[in-house]
């Protein structure tokens, strides 16, 4: 017989996005002929640039012929990607990485998922709250996380970011051997400066402490503009935090990849983590080993269609793209306050965090909505108990859709 990992069995019937969809499905079936908007998407709608449309194009093309055709990549991805996020992403800004630190993959869900593999089943984990839910799933399905009661799991250490902190979270007041950060943040679209940034490196040093930091949204943070230039684009940019942190990027909101499927991580060398007998294991080495072994690389025609992403034209259009989103995020901020909410995030981040009036819960208010004006948000409580009182909207939607969506909350209001 064989056993089941019933770790597994805790998640069961616990995803976010399936329990939305199961009651906008039964909004529909009570109001046949009535079209909802969502404002609760978390995937990009815009296409992919010009620029990376001909480099898939011509990759394409070479896949086709026998003196161009390539089969097997090197499982960390091609150099000429890792080269050019070594020039774009991190030399502008500093930070001096090596190539043999960038592990190419096929987006930054599946190594956010598969990292704490390198570390034992016994570790203690903290997490902001609300959080990607991800992070957490992952650690259930070893064990690692414990038991969930009340909407906690017993083995994570849980960091509020709600109103009252102004959604930055404070250190943990015990030791804590694995931190999950994600700034700009999904769910709440808000942002750590590099100040504050740096009292989680310096704690982590500390502590003996690794941090997986999650920068899915970097390319959001605009120029200019209050405090911009404070908001950090990776966590290396802290001095000290090649020692300890672990960064995810994904081109998926970056430049429109969610279908394509790529993004990166980073290792750096000095990173280490320590045996039971006190013994320093360098992580990039079990990175590598761990990918070779159960991955075997992006497809080719992703990787080229990446490297794309940092020509000159690719830079541009997908820039054009992001501020098309921010154009959206701008407008929802502006209306939504006018009519009297109190919304969060949305100026680095294409995420509205917003608080539901009085004390409106989570689920309740997206009912209202859903009922009141026919559109859709993802309730905060589903990113984490701290996330109870709010609920998240996206600016992923076309102008005129989140024109519509406006539109009707002010005629529900
Ligand atoms: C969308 C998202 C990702 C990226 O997912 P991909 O697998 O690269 O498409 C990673 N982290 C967060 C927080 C996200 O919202």
């Amino acid at each position: 017989m064989a056993l089941v990992n019933d770790h597994f069995l805790k998640l069961a019937d616990n995803y976010l996005f399936a329990d939305v969809a199961k009651r906008v499905n039964a909004f529909r079936a009570i109001h046949p002929g009535v079209d909802v908007i969502s404002l609760g998407i978390g995937d990009v709608t815009r296409p992919l640039c010009p620029a990376v449309i001909e480099a898939m194009h011509r990759a394409t093309d070479e896949m086709a012929h026998a003196e161009t055709f390539r089969g097997y990549g090197p499982e960390q991805g091609y150099d000429f990607l890792r080269e050019a996020i070594l020039k774009n992403d991190f030399l502008p800004r500093g930070v001096h990485l090596d190539i043999s630190e960038i592990f190419i993959n096929d987006g930054a869900k599946s190594d956010t998922g598969n990292i704490q593999e390198l570390i034992r089943w016994d570790n203690s984990i903290g997490v902001t709250d609300p959080i990607y839910p991800v992070y957490i799933d992952s650690n259930v399905m070893i064990g690692r996380a414990g038991v969930v009661e009340q909407g906690r799991w017993s083995n994570v250490v849980y960091l509020p970011c709600t109103a009252e902190n102004n959604f930055v979270p404070q250190l943990p007041d015990r030791r804590v051997d694995v931190i999950y950060l994600c700034y700009p943040s999904n769910p709440t679209g808000m942002t750590l400066t590099k100040d504050e940034l740096r009292k989680w490196v310096n704690y982590a040093l500390r502590n003996d402490t690794l941090i997986f930091f999650d920068a899915a949204y970097e390319a959001y943070i605009q120029d200019g503009g209050q405090r911009s230039s404070d908001i950090p684009h990776s966590i290396y940019e802290i001095r000290g935090a090649r020692k300890c942190a672990i960064e995810f990027h994904s081109f998926s909101k970056k430049a429109g990849f969610t279908g394509v499927r790529c993004g990166y991580t980073v290792v750096p060398k000095d990173l280490t983590a320590a045996t039971l007998t006190g013994e320093r294991i360098p992580l990039n080495n079990l990175w590598l080993r761990r990918q070779s072994t159960k991955f075997n690389g992006t497809s080719y025609i992703s990787q080229r269609a990446a490297e794309a992403v940092y020509t000159p034209e690719g830079k541009l259009q997908t820039r054009q793209t992001i501020d098309y989103y921010m154009q959206n995020a701008h407008t929802m901020l502006e209306r939504l306050r006018r009519l009297g909410f109190t919304i969060y995030g949305g100026q680095h981040a294409p995420y509205l965090w917003m608080k539901t009036p009085g004390a409106t819960r989570s689920w309740q208010f997206f009912e209202e909505m859903l009922y009141g004006a026919h559109v859709v948000c993802t309730p905060g409580v589903g990113f984490g108990p701290s996330g109870e009182g709010y609920v998240r909207l996206t600016a992923f939607g076309s102008h005129e859709q989140t024109d519509e969506a406006l539109s009707r909350i002010e005629r529900w209001i």
